[in-house]
C-alpha cells in the first residue's frame, strides 16, 4: 500500500527545514516533525521587547561558499553585522579573536614581528612539537599568557574536561592574526538574517505538512508506516537505543533577562574567560540588529554535562565518542530507508554553512545535482 508521504523529517531544524523544501519543490510529500514547539531547531529565535532573541545562544551566519551564501540569501536578506567578540578575564577587556589588538594589550607590543617572537619565546619554554591536545595547541598558537587568560578557563566550563583531555581542533576554530583585525572569522560572507532566522526557516517550510510538539520516538512505528524514507536530524544513538552506549554531548543552560537599559555592555558577545565566573558569555541581542529599543535582552550562557532528557548541543568529539559514534555510523550506512544529517545525526560540531551543505548533499544524492 502506498505511504501517505514519501519523506518523513524529524527535526525541524536547518537540515530538515532544507531538506524539506528542495524535495517539496520536487513534488515530493514532506511530513516534518519536531518534538519542540517551535519550528527552526537552535536557530530559532523569540522576539522580546522587540529584539530578536536568539533563544538557544549566538547565531552569526558565516561562509566562504558563495553556492551557500546565494542559497540562503534566497530566505533572507543579511545585514553587515562582523561578529567581534570581547573577553573579560576579572575585569581585564581583550579583543577576540587573538590578534594585533590583544597581543598589543596584553604585552604592550606594536609590530607584528615582536608579538610572534613572543609567541615563540613563550612556546620553547614548553618544547611542544607536534601539540597532542588542545592546552598543547593553544600554547603553540598563542603562548601560554593568552592561553591562562583567554583559554584555559573558559574552555573548562565550554567542555567539562581538562584542556589536556580535549581535542586540538576545537581550538583551530578560532583564528590567530597578526593584524589588528577583531573579525571573529575569517570567512567571505557574514552577516545576521534581518528579523531573525525565523523568517528563513518560515519559507523553508511554507507549503510543508508540520506537526510541532511531536517525538519520533513517542510512536515510532507508526511514525515509519507513514513514509517511504526518513530523514533522521536527532541523535544517532537514541535513534539505536543507545546499544553501544551513550555518546556524550554538552547541554547548555540560556537564562534570559530583560533589562530596563538601552545598552548593557555595548557589544552583542562578551566571554568571561575566568574559571570562577560561572557562565561562559553573555549576549546581548539588539546588537546582531543595531537595535536601539528602549530595553534590552540579554542571555547568560551556562554550560553542562549532558544527561538523558537534556538539550544536547555540542557532540563531545573526544576518542572515546568517536569510536562509539563509528559503531552507529557503521549501522547507519547499512540502512536504505534512512538518510542522517545535522549536528547530532553526523555528531559533528557543524556551523550553519556545514550543515546547509550537507543538506544539500544529501539531497543531490536522492535526486541528482543541486550545486
Ligand atoms: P538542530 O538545530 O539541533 O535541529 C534538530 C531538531 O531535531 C531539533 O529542533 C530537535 O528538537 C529535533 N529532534 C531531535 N530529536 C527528535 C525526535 N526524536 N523527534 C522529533 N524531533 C527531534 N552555527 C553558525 O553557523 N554560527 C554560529 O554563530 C553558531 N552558534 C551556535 C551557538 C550555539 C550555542 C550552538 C549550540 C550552535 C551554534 N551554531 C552556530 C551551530 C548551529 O546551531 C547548527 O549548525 C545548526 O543549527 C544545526 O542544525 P540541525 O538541523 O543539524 O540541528
Ligand atoms: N574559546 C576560548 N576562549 C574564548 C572563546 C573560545 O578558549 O574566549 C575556545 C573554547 O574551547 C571554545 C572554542 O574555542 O569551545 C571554540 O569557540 P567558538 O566561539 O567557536 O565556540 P562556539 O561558538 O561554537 O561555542
Amino acid at each position: 500500500m502506498a505511504k501517505k508521504y514519501d519523506y518523513l523529517i524529524v527535526g525541524a531544524g536547518l537540515f530538515g527545514s532544507v531538506f524539506a523544501y528542495e524535495a517539496s519543490k520536487l513534488n515530493k510529500k514532506c511530513l516534518v516533525i519536531d518534538r519542540r514547539d517551535h519550528i527552526g531547531g537552535n536557530i530559532y529565535c523569540e522576539n522580546i521587547e522587540g529584539i530578536n532573541v536568539h533563544k538557544y545562544g549566538a547565531h552569526i551566519f558565516h561562509t566562504s561558499n558563495k553556492k551557500i551564501w546565494d542559497y540562503i540569501n534566497q530566505f533572507a536578506t543579511f545585514n553587515r553585522y562582523i561578529n567581534s567578540p570581547i573577553a573579560n578575564y576579572k575585569g581585564e577587556i581583550y579583543n577576540l579573536p587573538f590578534n594585533m589588538n590583544t597581543f598589543n594589550k596584553l604585552w604592550g607590543v606594536i609590530t607584528p614581528q615582536e608579538a610572534k617572537n613572543k609567541i615563540e619565546e613563550q612556546k620553547k619554554e614548553y618544547s611542544i612539537n607536534i601539540p597532542k591536545n588542545l592546552e598543547e595547541q593553544a600554547i603553540s598558537l598563542v603562548g601560554f599568557d593568552i592561553y591562562e587568560k583567554l583559554i584555559k578557563g573558559y574552555t573548562e566550563k565550554q567542555w567539562g574536561r581538562s584542556t589536556i583531555d580535549l581535542p586540538s581542533f576545537i581550538i583551530k576554530r578560532l583564528p590567530v592574526r597578526f593584524t589588528y583585525d577583531n573579525n571573529y572569522f575569517d570567512d567571505k560572507y557574514q552577516g545576521i538574517p534581518e528579523g531573525g532566522y525565523n523568517i528563513i526557516i518560515e519559507k523553508m517550510l511554507k507549503d510543508v505538512d508540520v506537526k510541532l510538539s511531536t517525538d519520533f520516538f513517542s510512536d515510532r512505528e507508526k511514525f515509519e508506516m507513514m513514509a517511504d524514507k526518513i530523514v533522521f536530524t536527532g541523535m544517532i544513538d537514541e535513534f539505536y537505543n543507545y546499544k553501544f552506549g551513550l555518546l556524550q554531548y554538552r547541554s547548555l543552560e540560556f537564562k534570559h533577562e530583560i533589562l530596563e537599559k538601552e545598552n548593557y555592555q555595548g557589544n552583542a558577545v562578551v566571554n568571561y574567560t575566568d574559571r570562577e565566573t560561572p557562565y561562559t558569555r553573555i549576549i546581548e541581542h539588539k546588537h546582531f540588529e543595531f537595535g536601539n529599543q528602549e530595553k534590552t535582552v540579554i542571555t547568560k550562557e551556562y554550560p553542562s554535562e549532558w544527561k538523558v532528557g537534556d538539550e544536547p548541543y555540542y557532540p563531545v568529539n573526544d576518542d572515546r565518542n568517536s569510536n562509539i559514534f563509528k559503531l552507529y555510523k557503521d549501522l547507519a550506512d547499512k540502512e536504505k530507508n534512512v538518510i542522517f544529517g545535522g549536528r547530532l545525526a553526523d555528531y559533528k560540531y557543524y556551523d550553519m554553512h556545514h550543515v546547509i551543505y550537507h543538506a544539500l548533499e544529501a539531497l543531490s544524492r536522492e535526486f541528482g545535482s543541486l550545486f
